[in-house]
C-alpha cells in the first residue's frame, strides 16, 4: 500500500496511452472538433478537480479505509463478522461488489436529480465521445461521487486493498468504454456479455433521452439488467449515433476549461 500512489498512475497512465494508441490507429467516429481543444478543457477539468478534491478532503479513501480497520468501524471490522472467519479474498469481492452497485445507482441518481444533473451533464455536454470523456466531470461532481464511497468505505469497513483494486478497475474501465474504438465482433460479442463495452457505453451518450438513461454501469452490465437500464443497441446505428446533448451543439463553448465550470451554474 506504500506504494499506491504508483499504482494509480501506473496503471492509468498505461491505459490511456493504449486507449489514445488505439483511437488514433483506427477511430470508430470522427469528431469536428480538434483534439487539442477538447483533450485541453477534459484534461483541464481532471486538474482542476484534482486540486479542488484535495482542498476539499483533508483524507483518501484508502487512508479512511485504514482508520476504520484500526478502530474498528464497519460491518467487515466488527468481531462477529471476523468470527464467521470468511476468507479474506471474499470480503475483498463482496466490497468490490458493494462499491461498484453504488456506483451504478450514483450514476442514475446523478441522471434523474435535477441539481446533480447540472453537474454530470457537463460529462454529458461532450458531442463527441473518447477515452479523455470518461475524465471530463466537473470537480463538484468527483468530491461527491468521493463522499459517497467513503459513507460506503465507512458503513462496510471496506478494506484499502479493495478500495485501492476498485479505484484502479473503476478508472481503467472508464477510459476503456469510453474511448473512439469499434472492437472487432469476435472480441466485442463475448465481452459485452459481461462488460460494458464502447457501443453499450455509447447509448449512454445518445443524445435520446431515453438511451441517454440507459447502460448505466461503468464496468458490468449486471446492475443495467438487474435494475431494467439496459439496452443493447440504439435507434441509430454506432456510427450514425448523434452524441452529446441537443441543447450543447460542438462548439468552442463545449471544449473550454471555463465555460465547463460555469456549466452547471447556468440555464440551459
Ligand atoms: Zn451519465
Amino acid at each position: 500500500m506504500t506504494n499506491e500512489i504508483w499504482w494509480r498512475l501506473g496503471c492509468f497512465f498505461s491505459i490511456l496511452v493504449v486507449m489514445m494508441l488505439l483511437e488514433g490507429y483506427k477511430p470508430a467516429r470522427l469528431s469536428s472538433i480538434t483534439k487539442t481543444k477538447r483533450w485541453t478543457a477534459n484534461f483541464g477539468l481532471v486538474f482542476a478537480s484534482s486540486i479542488f478534491a484535495r482542498l476539499t478532503l483533508p483524507i483518501g479513501l484508502t487512508a479512511v479505509a485504514f482508520y476504520n480497520a484500526e478502530n474498528t468501524i464497519g460491518l467487515f471490522n466488527q468481531v462477529f463478522y471476523i468470527n464467521v472467519n470468511l476468507p479474506y479474498w471474499l470480503t475483498i469481492v463482496l466490497s468490490l461488489f458493494i462499491l461498484d452497485i453504488i456506483i451504478y445507482w450514483q450514476h442514475r441518481l446523478f441522471h434523474v436529480v435535477p441539481m446533480l444533473w447540472r453537474l454530470h451533464r457537463v460529462h454529458h455536454a461532450d458531442a463527441h465521445v473518447d477515452t479523455s470523456t470518461g475524465l471530463r466531470f466537473h470537480p463538484i461532481e468527483i468530491v461527491l461521487s468521493i463522499v459517497i464511497k467513503l459513507l460506503v468505505v465507512t458503513a462496510f469497513g471496506i478494506p484499502a486493498i479493495a478500495v485501492l483494486i476498485f479505484e484502479i478497475t473503476l478508472n481503467g474501465l472508464a477510459l476503456f468504454n469510453h474511448a473512439n474504438i469499434r472492437l472487432p465482433q469476435a472480441i466485442e460479442k463475448p465481452l459485452r456479455l459481461i462488460l460494458m463495452t464502447q457501443i453499450l457505453h455509447r447509448i449512454h451518450h445518445s443524445q435520446v433521452v431515453k438511451e441517454t438513461n440507459s447502460n448505466y454501469g461503468f464496468s458490468v452490465i449486471w446492475w443495467d439488467k438487474l435494475f431494467g437500464s439496459y439496452k443493447d443497441s440504439a435507434i441509430k446505428s454506432d456510427s450514425e449515433l448523434d452524441i452529446g446533448l441537443s441543447q450543447y451543439p460542438q462548439s468552442k463553448q463545449n471544449a473550454s476549461l471555463w465555460a465547463l465550470l460555469l456549466m452547471p451554474f447556468k440555464n440551459k
